[in-house]
């Protein structure tokens, strides 16, 4: 909770004082910390890769080498975590700093498809993408979808990314 509440006045303060977005400009570069497995950083990398056939151009860009903002797993399941849904957070992304977390031990499959499309989700949030109801955006595992569905390609034209 006080983690959060600081997050949020960093973005506020950043906001306020220079006039600049409040949130942290990844620009697509994203790096991948260490302590994935070797499965983990396949999808994570896929994960970007399917971003940008989608958007049909290079935007996303994630390496183990280098990026802007990290991409690393942590353990963020606790009661304050939980969704609006009630649900245990399995992954996130913090706007102000463009951090992306993955809890691949609170999630039901730690890798393969799902653990990828769960990447592909928060990668979205850098871009601005909001919630959908059904699709790669959707915010509970349940209309969690693994690949992109119409609702995220509306979602895509709203934020302006997509044509
Ligand atoms: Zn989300």
């Amino acid at each position: 909770m006080t983690r959060t509440l600081f997050l949020a006045a960093i973005a506020l303060l950043t906001a306020c004082a220079s006039g600049e977005p409040e949130h942290a400009d990844c620009q697509g570069s994203f790096r991948i910390e260490p302590g994935f497995t070797e499965a983990q950083v396949f999808s994570i990398k896929a994960a970007g890769l399917r971003w940008n056939a989608f958007l049909g151009r290079d935007h996303f860009k994630v390496s183990e080498d280098e990026g802007m903002c990290p991409i690393y797993p942590a353990t963020i399941a606790s009661p304050e975590a939980l969704t609006k849904q009630g649900m245990a957070r399995s992954a996130d992304y913090t706007p102000a700093t463009g951090e992306i977390r993955i809890d691949a031990a609170n999630m039901k499959s730690p890798d393969g498809p799902w653990f990828e499309a769960i990447v592909m989700h928060e990668l979205g949030h850098s871009i601005d993408h909001e919630h959908v109801e059904t699709g790669i955006m959707a915010s509970t595992d349940k209309t969690l979808t693994l690949d992109f569905s119409d609702e995220d390609r509306a979602e895509c034209r709203r934020v302006g990314i997509c044509s």
